[in-house]
């Protein structure tokens, strides 16, 4: 149950009905708002003569459902607007990770020249290998927001466990959640705490329901700003890296009020099938997507087979214009 509690409601009145409900509270715009688990179903007298509105719910999708809030919403990155009735596609691409200093200029100079205005690259990477490459760490962290001044882009970059997530906070215009970190109960309460945009990847053996619900965990928290990024889940088939949930993606559109973000690298897992996942992710008519490219995708460090070269990446980025116009959106 969502209790949207009357503007004149005192602290201490809240924490005395948040302490009697059992329920998380948070501080929205001009109220507060607390949120008891779904099972809640009756609204006793205390609670009713202090809210200004009560929305029952059948899940614990909740503050992300469109029973609670039907219209999309809006997420703004500085001057970049998405969600809400923009029916903007917002075009993030840079490589799977900062290699060094060459290599993301190279990345941040395609980004200007290509129009695209989000960078991405992580600089604390979740190998499934502690012998491969890890990332800079911090002095990625510092080369990416130099790209930011130097090239006037927005970076978004991934957190990898909670022992970063304040550096990553402090430097990134978009946080990443890693698809392995999106159960990590500490990053998700850190970036509660901040109202700064948040793209949360699905786990790839995690439900929609699971994936919605760690969403959850940052709007119950205070931030309303999350994307959800549909990035391929496990499925039995093995020649393609993951599978990409298109259905999923639907049935978020259909029953969350949360923008969502489809990237297509890491589903395919090869280079070769990305122009035309994509093409076909553009269709669903979506708030983002999110492709890796590489100066010279052989010699990366990591995602090597899945990075389109510049030349890859301008030719499907001219094609997206099309498909976004016919279902009604603009590649922004
Ligand atoms: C990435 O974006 O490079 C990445 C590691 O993605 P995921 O968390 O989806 O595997
Ligand atoms: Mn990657």
């Amino acid at each position: 149950m969502i209790i949207e509690l009357k503007e004149n409601i005192t602290k201490k009145q809240l924490e005395v009905l948040s302490k009697n409900t059992e329920a998380v509270y948070f501080k929205a715009k001009n109220n507060y708002v607390l949120v008891t688990s779904s099972k809640v179903k009756t609204i006793v007298p205390e609670i009713e003569k202090l809210a200004d509105r009560i929305t029952i719910t059948d899940s614990d999708i909740q503050l992300a459902g469109k029973k609670f809030q039907a219209e999309k919403r809006t997420i703004s990155i500085g001057n970049i607007v998405i969600g809400g009735n923009t029916k903007h596609t917002l075009v993030i691409t840079g490589p799977c990770a900062v290699e060094d200093e060459a290599q993301i200029k190279q990345s941040a100079n395609f980004c200007v020249t290509t129009g695209v205005k989000v960078l991405r690259a992580g600089a604390f990477k979740p190998r499934t290998s502690p012998y491969s490459f890890q990332g800079l760490g911090l002095e990625g962290l510092k080369l990416l927001d130099k790209m930011r001044t130097e090239y006037g882009l927005k970076i978004i970059t991934e957190v990898k466990d909670f022992s970063h997530v304040h550096d990553v906070i402090a430097y990134s215009d978009i946080i990443q959640i890693g698809a392995k970190a999106m159960y990590d109960q500490g990053i998700l309460k850190a970036c509660a705490h901040t109202q700064k945009p948040i793209l949360i990847k699905r786990g790839f053996g995690s439900t929609l329901q699971e994936f919605v619900q760690a969403a959850e965990f940052i709007l119950c928290g205070g931030n309303p700003n999350v994307m959800l990024c549909e990035r391929g889940i496990r499925t039995f088939e093995t020649k393609t890296r993951f599978t990409l949930d298109l259905c999923g993606v639907s049935w978020l559109k259909e029953y969350t009020n949360l923008p969502i973000v489809i990237d297509t690298s890491h589903a395919m897992g090869y280079a070769y099938g990305v122009a035309d996942l994509t093409r076909a992710a553009v269709a669903m008519g979506v708030d983002g997507i999110l492709i890796e490219t590489h100066p010279t995708p052989k010699t990366a460090k990591s995602d090597a087979e899945q990075q389109l070269d510049f030349d890859q990446f301008s030719s499907m980025y001219h094609s997206l214009h099309k498909v976004a116009d016919a279902v009604g959106y603009k590649i922004v």
